[in-house]
């Protein structure tokens, strides 16, 4: 992996406090990060908890002052300064982040355009920030609304997005001028420490970013229970929002939080079939399946199904997986073999309940790997060193199967069938969770209906790449609370205050 990092400055093992960067006594122990396509260790990284986590919070707490006061065109330059050092060393952090969490190199890249893309724009925003001139109810009297930062924020981010989830919180968090506490995952730390390091090259005051890693648990709790942490901005798994968002409640800390889904994809009798089975294939097997936003159920008009499923399972039989530094991969490995044991689960349960396997269904034979097949012996130590699942279709899938109710985040594409409108968006609807949703179709007045219908925060209507940093990403019922990216991202970490001038 180091061979492949040119600029060995970026690869640390140690957290950030206060601008320092910080390894922990060994007695207080490490963890290891290991690639997903080997298994290897690729670094050992102290095991920071509840002492480095306050020492940082008081490292936030104390240049918060500074910073607040700087004015946003000077914070802004930094953020500017940040996106051009990320771009410029987008190779080494792609070669981090696949080496870390598995994904193909050039989604690698694309989320690294799309994290830098997100500070560019926060840097924007910086600038725009405004308050209010009210009317007044009587003439003794002025009254104007201020926009604040919030304050000392703590940031917890996944693994699944090990760059793009941390920039949608830290710049925005940075521009409004609060400052910021990160936890990373502890699986994919490396990418957030390149991208710190950076932020210090930029010129980034020290203590205005700082970076702990190690004991979630302990790290998150310090997070939840400080006084000096005005706000959590978290995305992960259901139970751990819940958690924190409890915690937060008890001492009226504001929460953002991004947690699971299970996107729908309705193909209504009028799709365009080659371009929804595109869709299909790309927004389901993103990451290997493992993004909130993957299609996780597909409900197909029963008119239209066979053809739809036929162009599914052609486009999935040409996908090449293996590891995602080979060059022309498509499916990388899942994160951790706890992740592989739920795909196959979910496989094996659809199976037993009446799915068709129609392509996967298991795990790749050495030749089936990109690059591990043809060279005799090692391919298969590879096939089973890696977390890889094949990209599996199962058609005839019905409601009591998990892969209907619960999220598989891996790489299964379940098709059912529906033959109302109603139905379809009722099955859409039927799921605790309101992340992404998308649909197919041509006809406008049913375009219109659908969108206003499905439970969800962001709906992709004859497209599955939605996320930008132009518009608000975040969900409704159980996938969380507040939005990121947009005009709309910045107002998460600003406190509103009303100023009332009598004229005397
Ligand atoms: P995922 O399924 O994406 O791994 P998690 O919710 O477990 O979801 O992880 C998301 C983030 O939450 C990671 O940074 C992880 O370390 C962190 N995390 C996990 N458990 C806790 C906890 N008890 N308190 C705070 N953060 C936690």
């Amino acid at each position: 992996l180091m061979s492949r990092v040119k600029d060995a400055g970026l690869v640390r093992t140690a957290g950030l406090i206060g601008g320092k960067w910080t390894e922990v006594a060994s007695d207080k122990g490490t963890f290891d990060v290991l690639n997903p396509a080997t298994g290897a260790v690729i670094a050992t990284l102290p095991r920071m908890r509840a002492d480095e986590t306050r020492a940082a919070i008081a490292a936030a707490h104390s240049v918060l002052p500074q910073w607040r006061a700087t004015p946003a065109r000077e914070r802004a330059a930094i953020l500017r300064r940040w996106h051009d050092l990320i771009l410029q060393h987008q190779s080494d952090i792609a070669a981090l982040m696949t080496a870390e969490c598995g994904k193909p190199t050039a989604e690698a890249l694309a989320e690294i355009a799309g994290g830098a893309a997100s500070v560019d724009w926060f840097a924007g925003e910086a600038v725009r920030v405004a308050g209010d001139v009210l009317e007044p109810p009587s003439r003794d009297r002025r009254m104007v609304v201020l926009k604040q930062p919030v304050g000392v924020v703590g940031a917890i981010t996944p693994w699944n997005f090990p760059m793009s989830m941390i920039t949608r919180k830290v710049a925005p968090a940075l521009a409004a001028g609060c400052t910021v506490v990160l936890k990373p995952a502890e699986l994919t730390p490396l990418t957030a420490i390149a991208l710190a390091g950076l932020a210090e090259r930029a010129g980034l005051p020290d203590g205005v970013l700082n970076l702990v890693l190690g004991d979630a648990a302990a790290i998150g709790h310090e997070l939840v229970h400080s006084d000096t942490v005005r706000k959590i901005g978290f995305t992960g798994s259901t139970a751990v929002g819940k958690m924190l968002a409890a915690g937060a409640g008890a001492g009226v800390k504001r929460v953002s939080l991004e947690l699971g889904g299970n996107a729908p994809v309705l193909v209504f009798e009028d799709a365009d079939l080659e371009l929804a089975a595109r869709g299909i294939v790309a927004s389901a097997l993103r990451n290997a399946g493992q993004t909130c936003i993957c299609a996780n159920r597909v409900f197909v008009h029963t008119a239209v199904y066979d053809k739809l499923a036929e162009a599914v399972v052609g486009r999935v039989r040409k996908l090449k997986v293996g590891d995602g530094a080979e060059p022309g991969v498509h499916v990388g490995p899942l994160i951790t073999p706890a992740a592989l044991d739920k795909v196959t689960a979910h496989v094996h349960d659809a199976v037993a309940k009446g799915g068709k396997l129609l392509v996967g269904g298991g795990r790749p034979e050495a030749a089936q790997l990109a690059g591990g097949g043809g060279g005799g012996g090692g391919g298969a130590a590879a096939a089973a060193a890696g977390n890889f699942y094949l990209p599996t279709v199962i058609g005839e899938a019905t409601i009591d199967m998990r892969c209907f109710k619960e999220e598989t985040f891996g790489p299964l594409i379940p098709l059912f069938r529906f033959t109302s409108d109603e139905e379809a968006v009722l099955l859409a609807n039927t799921t605790e969770y309101g992340l992404a949703a998308y649909f197919y179709t041509r006809d406008l007045g049913r375009a219109w209906r659908v969108a206003e219908e499905l439970e969800f925060g962001m709906i992709g209507l004859n497209e599955v790449a939605i996320t930008s940093e132009v518009a608000p990403f975040g969900g409704v019922k159980q996938s969380g609370l507040g939005r990121e990216q947009s005009k709309y991202g910045i107002a998460e970490f600003m406190d509103i205050k009303y100023v009332c001038m009598g004229l005397g």
